[in-house]
């Protein structure tokens, strides 16, 4: 099967799976070339719902993964998102069809420049990509619309709670180093509130 038939079928299923439901997002999925955000000899699997290795013991996330993430956040049009762990820079890339603007941050420097390279060459520019610990969010450019953390984190930090415009959303992978669930949160007037939804397995948060 050639790789568009292969993508055909992945995003059908990932809709009767119910992890694709918006069709803005649907449509995002279909313009958003997984291929070209993996290393060339796992091009042939990006279009199998598995996460597939990055470099630098780094994985890009299983595609229904990033389904149920993006669905989680509500993208609107007038957006702007902060996302913790850029890796490939293929979530980065989904997201920014759908909402104004992307902060994605980085530690691992050799992804930095990898996603960087991807995002430019594919001609994405309503993302800016930076290099440092997200674990402090990015206050240079509070608030957010909607943060999302694509590391496994052992605890929703409180620097991203307070860049969070009121009202805004976070989805986050919290646990411990290997096995998490995943947490939607929302902030109101004086609480943060947060909703625990199933267990998942995303790569450890690194603080430096
Ligand atoms: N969203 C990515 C997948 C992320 S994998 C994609 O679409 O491909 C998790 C990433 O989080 C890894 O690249 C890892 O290096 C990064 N990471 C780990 N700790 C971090 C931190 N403190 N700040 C920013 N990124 C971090």
């Amino acid at each position: 099967m050639e790789l568009e038939e292969k993508k055909k079928a992945l995003i059908l299923q990932l809709i009767k799976n119910g992890y694709l439901k918006t069709k803005r997002i649907i449509d995002a999925f279909k313009k958003v070339p997984r291929e070209e955000f993996v290393p060339e000899r796992y091009k042939e699997f990006a279009y199998i719902d598995e996460p597939l290795p990055i470099g630098f013991g780094q994985t890009i996330s299983a595609p229904h993964m990033v389904a149920v993430m993006t669905e989680l956040l509500e993208p609107k049009r007038t957006d702007k998102v902060l996302e913790i762990g850029s890796g490939s820079g293929y979530q980065a890339a989904v997201l920014s069809r759908l909402v104004n603007y992307v902060y994605t941050i980085e530690v691992e420097a050799g992804l930095y420049e990898f996603a960087k390279n991807n995002l430019q060459r594919l001609g994405y520019k309503n993302i800016k990509i930076i290099h440092g610990d997200g674990s402090k969010g990015y206050p240079q450019a509070k608030p957010y619309d909607k943060i999302i953390v694509t590391c496994g984190t052992e605890k929703i930090y409180p620097e991203w709670i307070e860049q969070l415009k009121r009202n805004g959303v976070l989805v986050a992978p919290v646990g411990s180093p290997w096995i998490q669930t995943l947490v939607v949160g929302k902030k109101k007037n004086k609480n943060f509130v947060t909703k625990k939804l199933f267990r998942c397995m995303f790569v450890p948060l690194r603080r430096v």
